[in-house]
């Protein structure tokens, strides 16, 4: 089988000899495993900060190890009790054709709700993201404001739906007129902005009337300063990733943090797994809402596990619109 091996550490943005492609045998499953297969693999921004030597809330992999990431796939062996062969899963299982796995990696998936591919986008981890931040540490109050950066993607696309199915304004920020024109489009924001067209702050502070309530921040770097003297007085920002700064070689330095203390705001960074408690509660609302046809979501697949190194730095620069996914096999 083939597996994507972590070949060497990038300075600023990777290049395809980060990512080397292995061939190995494949691990049998001891008793109480399954052998999945994977179908569909998750390509995350986070895994940028893996790559790194630098502190991070996640443990950074070693040169040699197989790239992380969530997959879905089916099993097709099992010598675990409650899965059989055929049944489709979702799990941490790395980018690679198969897995080994023990029950308790794994989540069973049911294709007749959902594709196997909107558990690893607005029905997964992703969709979960959006809705602890969000609801958690954002609090969206009716008739608020609610601001998002890098809305075209997975946890933004999910961040304004949820805003707006909780009575707010939903505005985006967004790379290009394309993508802010989906953005209001396809999930039904009230307003998204180009971060790249010149007048960027301007048009910024004119989709915000009443300015900001919630700024659910994915990108952090100078859009973060643009949006700080928008926020209102007791204003959030739940802080769900830097993605601005994920490829930077010099820290970027926010000019604008005296509006936190000027405006009382609460800035709170969240990571995923440290709210497992939540995730039921998300989860379920997702469905719903997917269910109702109140959920909407893109993805971009690209086709092959050797095209997984590529997909991954296009992603961190913008080429993805939604979910950036990579089949493994043809349907
Ligand atoms: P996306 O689908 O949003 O893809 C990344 C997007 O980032 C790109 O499409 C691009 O959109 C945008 N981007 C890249 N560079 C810049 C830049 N310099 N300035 C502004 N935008 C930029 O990815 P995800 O939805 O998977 O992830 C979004 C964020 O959520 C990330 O920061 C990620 O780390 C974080 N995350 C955090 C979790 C947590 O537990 N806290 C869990 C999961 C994700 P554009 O074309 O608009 O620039």
């Amino acid at each position: 089988q083939r597996q994507v091996i972590y070949a060497k550490r990038p300075h600023g943005t990777p290049t395809l000899d980060c990512f080397r492609i292995a061939t190995v045998p494949l691990d049998t499953p001891s008793e109480g495993q399954v052998l999945v297969r994977n179908d569909v693999l998750s390509v995350d921004p986070y895994i940028r900060m893996r790559m790194e030597e630098k502190d991070s809330y996640a443990p950074v992999m070693a040169i040699g190890d197989v790239f992380v990431g969530r997959t879905v796939g089916q099993v097709v062996q099992s010598r675990a009790p409650g899965f059989a062969t055929g049944d489709w899963v979702v799990g941490r299982l790395g980018w690679q054709d198969f897995s080994v796995a023990a029950p308790a990696d794994l989540q069973k998936i049911d294709l007749a709700a959902a594709p196997a591919t909107a558990y690893l986008g607005a029905l997964g981890s992703t969709g979960i993201t959006a809705w602890v931040g969000l609801m958690e540490f954002g609090r969206p109050q009716r008739g608020e404001t609610v601001l998002v950066s890098a809305a075209s993607g997975a946890v933004g696309s999910v961040v304004g739906q949820i805003a707006k199915l909780h009575g707010c304004r939903a505005v985006g920020v967004a790379g290009g007129a394309a993508k802010c024109a989906l953005v209001r489009e396809a999930y039904g924001f009230d307003e998204c902005v180009d971060y790249k067209a010149p007048d960027f702050a301007a048009a910024l502070a004119r989709a915000v009337p009443n300015g900001v309530d919630v700024y659910f921040d994915n990108v952090g770097g100078p859009i973060l300063d643009t949006v700080l003297p928008l926020l209102n007085n007791f204003s959030r920002i739940p802080v769900c990733g830097l993605v601005s700064q994920y490829n930077a070689t010099e820290p970027y330095g926010v000019k604008n943090l005296r509006e936190i203390f000027n405006r009382r705001v609460t800035m709170r960074g969240f990571v995923l797994s440290d709210h497992k408690a939540l995730w039921p509660e998300a989860t379920r609302a997702l469905a719903e809402a997917y269910a109702a046809g109140r959920l909407h979501y893109r993805e971009t697949i690209a086709e092959g596990l050797e095209n997984a190194p590529q997909a991954f730095i296009d992603m961190l620069a913008g080429a993805n619109v939604g979910k950036q996914l990579v089949r493994l096999r043809p349907d």
